[in-house]
């Protein structure tokens, strides 16, 4: 009936509700009452015969319960059995990652998004919405990031230009949406890595003026911010500064992640730099810049978060939440920081990267993991769909359910069953396909044989997009122009 499955069904031996009727839950009746010694996101729903009762401790929670109202109303038939619902989450934030960068996805393919996030119950939209393949919001201090940096020539799909970027309208009405139905939404501007549309749309940003394009393939590139410069930092801030009025919610992601040092190496603004910060290595050199922006955050009365890479140094002020997606839990190095007190949310790409294979992280290996690690420190857990891969909607669905909503009930529910998940996900296909979703068969999202084989030769092909070998030649030729 519901995923994710609530904390407690007591089924009444008594008649149920008549939904013969029913075609929007708004229809149903309703008796509501708010309660505000819940829990957090909590609701208790009481279903008789002519009556619905249902207590919520504030408008989120109230949103949690018509999530499984909805439910209850599409997949019961003719009449949903009598019940008490008593219900409230397991991990205080549940995420989900869009990347928007890679390919565009319109406002309307947004809105759509929050509305499954909210039917399974997620609270938090994280959007990642600047790439080497794209910038996708407008900045007013900075024009030319839309102009030109939110077009691609090609990609890797297609011979033919990519485009497409959110104004700031259309971002606040993205954050309006998530709002109403309980969702807080985290802006991610990635810096300083992941940021050559940025610097394809003013060269002045990157190290050495050099015009290039926005990237259309995919892969780490080298052409990152320059930030021995210091009107490159200041840049920065001014961008993160006019979408913190307009992302009105406590995070606020700087990315930080894959980020190649060869420029700076080369580049005297930045060698200057280093050595006046007295640095051991270009990890602490990126370190000063992700401390500087933190703390710039922080002022600004926002906590900021930043991807972790499997290195910490020790250094990064502890006040930034550390997203990890491929740390080793028992790296002595991450131990201590988790002993410093550093916040987490944990975003471990196996199994929880959903544009991975189904060959890799297929349906049992996703619902089957624990995401609760260092409770204590633990913010919350996300699950990420980056889009290199995908260059459209429909793939991007494939990709996302049936895995997202297993995801939903790990995160949710104290409970685990898989093999009575898997039934209910029959139930929900009918949900899905109201959504345009077509149910994902057995035998691709749980493959084995060659199936699997496949599955993880197609991910492997990866490696050859990765475009290590233009990094390489481009900076030999930097390198003879200005390096000794
Ligand atoms: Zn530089």
């Amino acid at each position: 009936m519901i995923i994710p499955r609530p904390q407690k069904i007591n089924l009444l031996n008594e008649k149920g509700y008549s939904i013969d009727s029913i075609f929007d839950i708004e229809d149903l009746a309703c008796n509501e009452i708010q309660d505000t010694t819940l829990p957090n996101e909590g609701y208790i729903l009481a279903i008789k015969e002519n009556m619905v009762e249902l207590k919520y401790k504030d408008h989120i929670a109230k949103e949690r319960a018509k999530a499984s109202l909805t439910q209850l109303v599409k997949t019961c038939g003719q009449e949903i059995p009598a019940m008490i619902i008593e219900d409230a989450p397991k991990i205080q934030m549940r995420a989900y990652m869009l990347d928007v960068a890679r390919y565009f996805f319109s406002v309307e393919e947004v809105l759509k998004q929050i509305d499954y996030l909210a039917l399974y119950k997620f609270n938090t939209l994280h959007l990642h919405l600047n790439d080497d393949q794209g910038w996708r919001v407008e900045i007013k201090a900075f024009p030319k990031l839309t102009e030109i940096g939110s077009i691609r020539r090609r990609t890797l799909f297609r011979l033919k230009e990519h485009k497409g970027y959110y104004t700031q309208d259309d971002l606040r009405k993205i954050v309006d949406y998530a709002h109403s139905k309980g969702i807080r939404v985290i802006p991610e501007i990635d810096v300083p890595g992941h940021f050559q549309s940025a610097v394809a749309s003013y060269p002045e940003f990157g190290c050495f003026n050099r015009n290039v394009r926005v990237a259309e393939n995919f892969g780490v590139k080298f052409d990152v911010a320059c930030i021995g410069k210091e009107n490159t930092v200041d840049a920065i801030k001014t961008i993160i500064k006019e979408l913190m009025s307009i992302f009105t919610d406590e995070y606020f992601h700087i990315g930080g992640d894959e980020v190649p040092s060869q420029r700076w190496e080369l580049c005297p603004h930045c060698k200057q730099k280093y050595l006046a910060l007295g640095c051991k290595n270009y990890n602490e050199f990126q370190a000063h810049f992700m401390n500087e922006l933190g703390a710039f955050i922080i002022n600004n009365g926002k906590t900021p978060i930043m991807w972790n890479e499997s290195n910490p140094t020790g250094i990064i002020d502890e006040r930034i939440v550390w997203e990890c997606w491929d740390i080793d839990y028992n790296n002595e190095k991450f131990q201590k920081e988790i002993a410093r007190g550093r916040k987490i949310i944990n975003a471990k790409t196996e199994p929880y990267y959903l544009d991975l294979p189904y060959g890799i992280n297929n349906l049992k290996r996703v619902y089957d993991y624990e995401p609760l690690v260092f409770e204590e420190n633990l913010i919350g857990v996300e699950t990420c769909l980056w889009g290199e891969l995908l260059p459209n909607v429909k793939t991007a669905r494939k990709k996302t359910f049936p895995r997202l909503l297993a995801v939903a009930e790990r995160l949710w529910s104290n409970e685990k069953d898989y093999f009575s998940f898997e039934q209910e996900l029959i139930q929900h296909n009918k949900i899905l396909e109201t959504f345009g979703v077509k149910p994902t068969p057995k035998w691709l999202y749980n493959p084995t044989g060659i199936v699997k084989i496949f599955s993880k030769l197609w991910w492997a092909r990866r490696v050859l997009y990765w475009a290590g070998l233009p990094n390489i030649i481009t900076n030999a030729k930097i390198k003879k122009k200005y390096g000794r």
